[in-house]
């Protein structure tokens, strides 16, 4: 066990939790309570047009939802604060003017213009756009001249000549990275603000973070990183680069493939052990067949070298396979009141949800609650409970109880729901069978009817479940209605 290990989740908040981000905080939370150290949640929000307080806080909220806790950083304090990059920008500051003295940064005063310009030449050779360096080797008079001339200026990091730079990255081992591919590039902007390549290297150094997980989009952010923290000559912390998430088609994933953002899953009746569950298999292989985990489990079994370099893709009808399963595992009074704001929302209930009322639907939920990949589904299952007025769903439906044994089979029906006193699941079965007996009919020519008459539908829940939950009142109303009895 290395407990020194610190890791950290470090969004932006400029749009709620995704998928994706949810699965890196769920690889580093996990690496660190693995290996008992510590977890940092910091803010980057040097993206001054795009951040909000809003996308902060449900980004957090959904960390919290999904069980991930942190020992250290933003709403939890620690001694390496503030945890919001907007609240720590002398420390850039400083730290850029180091590398300014030092000659390996240098302000720019090129104008939009003049950068595009270099973008095009770069184009019609056939390279990757990148700064030319048109402003590094700028004179004491160069600059005071673009400076008299009001020129906004930004700063840039002098990356050097000729130099391979290889990530030794822990899920992909070396990748490396020619130092002549990538322009000098900018570390401040012209407000002040740092770009997020500069912020980031001194956080996670000052934060004495030990392990970068993190998504493959920034694995070419990396050896801009790696350039910065040897000039500040500063230990770099191992990476680790973990796939893309890519959707069934193959492309990288994104509304079109559904539902992204982990709020989106949780107002649908998600678990959140089951979004945890999914998530982690997302990139993470475990060592046997068995794929349903606690988080217990996960925190023993979860380690960096079985994490795949091979992108993921997200099914989402394995997530509902998933999602089912901890739903049928749950008690019931869960389910229910996950369910209860859907039935209000779907009109099946209204006012105030008494005791008497909380037991009926315990007994709602448990007859569907095996059926259900997320609990929104709950309102396609329980109509028949809820409707005031039953239809027919098909011609085989009202076909059914146009037989001539019907009027003889419901009249019996209703007698034995008058006599009974109370109606359980127990006596029903044992109902249904005298029934069957007294009348001499196959068991099909009574339930058929009895299912239909109640329910307009000729398949659904066992019978014996069916009739305890609707309760007399509402069964002989059916009749009524349905048979005219
Ligand atoms: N703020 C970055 C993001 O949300 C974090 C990248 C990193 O983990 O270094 O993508």
């Amino acid at each position: 066990m290395d407990s020194s290990v610190r890791v950290r989740f470090a969004p932006s908040p400029t749009g709620p939790l995704h998928i994706g981000g949810a699965r890196s905080a769920l690889f580093n939370w996990l690496l660190a309570r693995n290996y008992g150290g510590q977890m940092i949640v910091r803010i980057e929000d040097t993206d001054l047009e795009r951040s909000s307080l809003e996308s902060e806080e449900n980004i957090l909220d959904s960390l919290i939802w999904l069980g991930l806790d942190w020992d250290e950083g933003i709403k939890k304090g620690g001694e390496n604060g503030p945890y919001r990059q907007t609240e720590r920008l002398n420390t850039y500051t400083d730290a850029a003017q180091k590398l300014l003295a030092a000659g390996q940064a240098y302000y720019c005063y090129c104008t939009e213009e003049e950068l595009e310009a270099e973008r095009q030449v770069c184009s019609a050779k056939g390279e990757l756009p990148r700064y030319l360096g048109r402003c590094r080797s700028l004179t004491d008079e160069d600059r005071s001249r673009l400076e008299a001339e009001g020129r906004k200026k930004v700063i840039r990091f002098r990356v050097p000549d000729n130099e391979d730079i290889v990530v030794k990255d822990l899920v992909r081992g070396d990748v490396v990275f020619e130092s002549n591919g990538i322009g000098d590039y900018v570390i401040v902007k012209s407000d002040g603000i740092p770009t997020y390549n500069f912020a980031v290297v001194l956080d996670d150094a000052l934060m004495d973070i030990t392990h970068v997980v993190r998504g493959e989009e920034h694995l070419s952010n990396t050896p801009r990183q790696l350039m910065l923290y040897e000039a500040l000559r500063i230990t770099p912390p191992s990476f680790a680069h973990v796939s893309l998430i890519l959707g069934r088609d193959r492309t990288k994933m994104s509304k079109r493939h559904g539902a992204t953002s982990i709020e989106a899953y949780k107002s649908q009746g998600y678990l959140p052990e089951a979004l945890i569950n999914f998530l982690v298999l997302l990139g993470w292989s475990p060592v046997g067949e068995e794929e349903i985990f606690t988080l217990e489990e996960l925190v023993e079994q979860f380690s960096l070298d079985r994490v795949a370099k091979n992108p993921a893709v997200f099914d989402s009808d394995k997530l509902n396979w998933i999602n089912g399963q901890y739903i049928r595992k749950s008690p019931v009074e869960r389910i229910t009141d996950l369910a209860i704001p859907f039935l209000r929302e779907a009109g099946y209930i209204k006012g105030e949800v008494t005791p008497d009322k909380y037991e009926w639907l315990k007994m709602v939920v448990a007859s569907v609650q095996e059926h259900l990949a997320f609990v929104a589904q709950i309102t396609d299952h329980v109509g028949i409970y809820f409707d005031d007025c039953i239809q027919m769903e098909s011609e085989e439906a009202s076909a059914a109880l146009k037989d001539d044994d019907v009027p003889q089979v419901m009249a019996a029906f209703r007698q034995k729901i008058v006599e009974t006193e109370e109606i359980t699941s127990e006596n029903t079965k044992a109902m249904l069978k005298a029934l069957t007996k007294e009348l001499k009919l196959g068991g099909k020519k009574v339930y058929m009817p009895i299912r239909v008459a109640l329910t307009g539908k000729t398949h659904g829940a066992e019978l014996y479940d069916i009739i305890p939950i609707l309760g007399r009142e509402m069964i002989l109303a059916r009749l009524a209605q349905t048979v005219g009895i």
